[in-house]
């Protein structure tokens, strides 16, 4: 029997926004990003195919825009073969149980964020005190608990495939979240990083705002095991992607894009790890 899905009982929108919010960018002919006011969503797949997946599902209250860019793109009721998460916070799932109900498709996560997402254990408590900007002093007020999919969700097969993404394999990049993986093509080195590194210095409400590329760390007030953040950072430079989608700020490409992973990896410690904050020593 189909239990019921629901979202956690502290589940709200938050009005947080960006320059960005509502555009989408075609990074790829099979590759769109489109930012849902501070986060990005992917829909991966040619639109002249039909077949396609949505990877993350945006914020909290955003089902309307996603399944409307998704018809943008692909053409009404069309529907994605599944949704791929890159992880389970607030703002990468904030649609997902009524898309789920809309287009009656499978999610994929990694069998480590299975708990988050099953309704059994919340994440980490988010760090306000984090040396950053505000984005960092208001995330207490983010969604934490578990969302529960029950048996619409489906681990990612061992094997590294990922589903409906033929050409694509998972990557295991914990460190922001136990289960986080990333989406890596060999063939034209394209990355789907999800929050394992980030375009964008989010703690800052001001660069979030604005949008103003800058390689980053995961999200700082959300990111407890800095070592295993670290070590992600240097498996996806050691890919050399050559475009890099991210899960909030805009696309990265090319040279900046090489360099500034290079400077992550060198620098991390000064770049990425928080000066202070309750998950640093
Ligand atoms: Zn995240
Ligand atoms: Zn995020």
């Amino acid at each position: 029997m189909e239990k019921e899905m629901s979202y956690g009982s502290d589940y709200k929108p938050i009005p947080a926004t960006s320059m960005a919010s509502g555009v989408g960018i075609e990074v790829l002919p099979d590759l769109y990003c489109h930012t849902v006011q501070i986060v990005n969503i992917n829909l991966v797949g040619n639109p002249e195919t039909n077949d396609f997946v949505l990877v993350d599902a945006g914020m909290p209250g955003s089902v309307n825009e996603i399944i409307t860019a998704t018809e943008a793109r692909f053409g009404s009721t069309s529907r994605p073969k599944a949704i791929i998460l890159t992880h389970g916070h607030f703002d990468h799932v904030g649609a997902v149980i009524e898309l789920v109900k809309h287009w009656n498709v499978p999610v994929y996560a990694h069998e480590l964020e299975m708990p988050f997402l099953t309704g059994k254990m919340s994440y980490p408590d988010p760090d306000p005190t984090v040396e950053g900007g505000l984005v960092a002093k208001i995330s207490p007020l983010f969604p934490n608990e578990p969302i529960n999919l029950g048996n619409k969700v489906e681990t990612l097969p061992t094997n590294g495939k990922v589903p409906h993404m033929p050409k694509f394999r998972w990557i295991h990049t914990p460190g922001h979240t136990p289960g986080h993986v990333s989406f890596f093509r060999e063939s034209d080195r394209a990355l789907i990083a999800g929050d394992a590194f980030v375009n964008v210095k989010q703690e800052s409400l001001y660069k979030v705002f604005t949008q103003e590329q800058e390689i980053s760390g995961p999200p700082r007030y959300l990111t407890p095991d800095w070592e295993a953040a670290k070590n992600s950072v240097i498996e996806l430079e050691s890919l050399k992607p050559i475009v890099a989608v991210t899960g909030h700020g805009l696309p990265m490409t090319g040279e900046l894009l090489s360099q500034s992973l290079e400077e992550l990896v060198r620098d991390f410690d000064s770049i990425a790890l928080p000066d202070y904050g309750k998950y640093v020593n």
